[in-house]
Formats: C-alpha cells, structure tokens, sequence
C-alpha cells in the first residue's frame, strides 16, 4: 500500500490542480466574504483637510488662556467662511473643517461662553494642534489600504468606501456541487425506514459555504450505483468548478466515487491522508472540475471539508492565503500521545484553555454540536499535561 499522504502536501496538491477563477468588477458594497484581484489604493487623502475630533472651539495655540471672542461658527458638511485671527474663536462641531489661521480645537467641556466672549474654565487644550484629525492621517491618496488576496471584511468594505471606491475587483466565485452517496440516506425532516438515517452531511456542507464565496447548487443525491454515480458526475463537471462528493470513498463494496471518477473520464489524482478523521479522501479531476470526495462519517467529512473543501473554494476565488489558520492554547486536561496518524480532535476552547471531547468516534455529530475547535496532535506526539501548549483551528 502507497504511503499515507501528509495533510500539508494533500493540501499543496489540491490547490495547485487549478489556478484560480477570473475576476469581475462589483459594487463594493456587494464584496463582503470576496477576494481582491488587485492590490486596493486609496483615491483620495482621509481626510482631505484639517477636521475637528471634537465639538469645541477652534483658537490658536498661542492665545492660551484666552479670553476669546466668538466670530463664527463651522459645522460639519461646508467650508468655513472666514479665518480665526489673534483672540478669536470658532465655534466647531466634530467633523468640521478647522478654519485658516486656527490650530488647536478646546473642547466645549473646557469653555464657558456668554454671548460672544469665551473663557478658559478647565484645563484647555495640553498642546498645538490637541483635537484635530490631520490631513491624510487616516490615509493618504495611493496608500494600499488591502493587499491582492485578502477576504474583504464590512471593516474593510467602509475602508474602501471611504477611500473613494464604486467598484472592486474580485475574484469570481467557484461553482460548488454537493453529491451523496449511500442508500441508507434520507433528506433531513422525512419519515425513516429500518437502516436509514437522515443526510446530515450535504446541510453541514452547505452550511459551512454559505459564508465563503461560492455559488452552492442544491445537494444532489444517488445511489450506491457506480454506473449511475459516474453519469452524476460527469453531468455536474459540466456546470461548476468543484463538485464535494460525500461517503463511498473507502475500501467497502459499496464505496464507488473512485471507479465512478475514472469511468466517468476524470483521474484521481490522490487518495488517503495521514490523517485521523479523513483518511479515504479522495481529490482528482474531471473535466474542468475539481472533485473532492469526502469519507461520509459526520466528522470525517467535516474535518476534510475544512481542511481541504474551503481551502479549494477560497483558492478558486482568488485568496492569497486560503489554508485554516493554526493558533495555540494550553490544555484544559492531559491528552493520550498520538497515534499513526495526524489527529483533528474535536474540542472545546473555553477562557483560553482546550478541552478535546471524549468522545472522538468520527461516526458521532453530537460532538460538532458543540465544538468550535479542532486540536491538533500529531503523529506519535507523546501524551501531555493540562497546560501544555497545543495546535488548534478554530472552526466556529
Ligand atoms: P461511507 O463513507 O459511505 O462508507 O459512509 C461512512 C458512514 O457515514 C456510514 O455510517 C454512512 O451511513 C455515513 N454517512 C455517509 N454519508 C452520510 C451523510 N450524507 N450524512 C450522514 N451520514 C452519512
Ligand atoms: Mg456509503
């Protein structure tokens, strides 16, 4: 038997089958959960002129401690009028532009006024220019305000509408096929007969893309019919980018997504990874489409779908970066040393501390009820102490 592919190199192998998708130009305000294709510069200086951090009055540094006399206002929206001179003062709202000749802004909270004289009641402004928004302090015309590749966040999407964008350009998004296999699947929420169980995998799937950039087609579901699974196939290659085939990819009579790829004219291209759950995935080609083909036990596929499914999506539309992030944490309680196989321990992240599940069976779903981490524990680590530092993705 060949040996067991290394989760990393699994990885490097699927995201190098297929470059990614080209872009399109979209309102911005549509780009939320998108790739940039291009590096985003800002257009214009934030701000393009002095402004106002607070509601106050605008002086000049060296007036200190006044008195002053009110000789106009500025609010936020227009331009001011007129300048501030030796002994005045302006009144002004946050957000306005600082009128010519003033260089500090006191805060009302520091004033009392009575008609037109101003004076000093509390501490005053600590230094020249306290209380005002320089010009270009936020960012300047052509500063790269996101880097080509990075998922466009509502944070990054109000950076982009300050900076002057209409449109962006992202990277277009996969169309992604989720295929079942098994007899004994029902659709959730229909009446069972002795043997079956409910697909719970194809909503999980579908749940978990929902927030990435991909276009989802309902679930499919066939048969254990290998002749009927490589028809599926070969219909879906034709309409979209990725097709997710879940269950029948091990060793059993009834396991067919292998055959059925070849006789449908794709290649595997590999198949079994160092992996504990996940070890039947399965990754080729056929026509333009990539095919993953996850093992169907609820974790197993759950495991895979993260590590493998959304790093593919995220590649195919354009991400720079698209494997899971690997943070740390110490351990809540001591954990048994590993095995032959990398573990993704199902597990819980609470104050900062990781608690694997004691239950790890890859048949169960109760445990992803609850879990929002994946603790990682390598191949013949030796067992650890509560409090030793472990590896985890975080998958909630
Ligand atoms: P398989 O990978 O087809 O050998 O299936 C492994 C286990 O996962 C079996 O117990 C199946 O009944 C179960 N299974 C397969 N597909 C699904 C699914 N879509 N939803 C829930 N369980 C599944
Ligand atoms: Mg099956």
């Amino acid at each position: 038997m060949s040996a067991l592919l290394p989760v990393e190199a699994a990885q490097a192998r699927l995201l190098a089958l297929r470059e990614p998708l080209s872009f399109e130009k979209i309102s911005f305000s549509e780009c939320v959960g998108r790739y940039t294709s291009d590096d985003i510069l800002a257009q214009r200086d934030q701000p393009a002129a002095p402004l106002s951090a607070m509601d106050g009055y605008a002086i000049r540094f060296a007036d200190l401690p006044g008195p002053w006399t009110i000789t106009g206002e500025s609010a936020a929206g227009t331009a001011p009028d007129r300048t501030v001179g030796a002994g005045e003062a302006m009144r002004i709202f946050t957000g306005a532009m600082l009128p010519d000749g003033a260089d500090t802004v006191i805060v009302q909270e520091d004033v009392t006024a009575d008609g037109a004289a101003l004076v000093l009641s509390g501490d005053g402004p600590g230094a020249r220019g306290n209380h005002i928004r320089a010009r270009a302090s936020d960012f300047a015309a052509g500063d790269c305000l996101l880097p080509a590749g990075t998922r466009l966040t509502p944070g990054a999407i109000a950076a982009a509408a300050m900076s002057g964008a209409d449109q962006l350009a992202v990277g277009s998004r996969p169309r992604v096929a989720i295929l079942t296999t098994g007899d004994e699947l029902v659709q959730a929420g229909r009446a069972l007969a002795p043997g079956q169980i409910p697909d719970s995998n194809s909503p999980m799937l579908a749940a978990m893309l929902a927030s990435e950039p991909a276009i989802v087609s309902p679930p499919h579901h066939v048969r254990d019919d290998r002749a009927i699974l490589a028809k599926a196939l070969k219909e879906l290659a034709r309409r979209h980018d990725v097709i997710v085939t879940v269950g029948g990819a091990s060793v059993g009579d009834h396991d067919h997504v292998r055959g059925a790829l070849q006789d449908a004219g794709g290649n595997i291209d590999f198949w079994k990874i160092a992996m504990r759950p996940g070890k039947p995935l399965i990754a080729g080609t056929i026509g333009d489409a990539v095919l993953l083909g996850l093992p169907g036990n609820p974790s197993s596929a759950f495991v895979t779908a993260t590590l493998f499914v959304l790093p593919l999506v995220r590649h195919l539309a354009g991400a720079r970066d698209p494997l899971p992030s690997i943070h740390q944490a110490p351990l809540a309680t001591a954990v048994d040393g590993g095995g032959g196989r990398r573990d993704y321990l199902r597990a819980r992240l609470e104050n900062g501390r990781l608690t694997p599940f004691v239950g790890q069976d890859s048949g169960m779903t109760h445990p992803l009820a609850t879990a929002n981490a994946l603790l990682i524990r390598e191949t013949g680590a030796p067992p650890c102490n509560a409090g030793t530092m472990a590896d985890y993705i975080v998958i909630a």
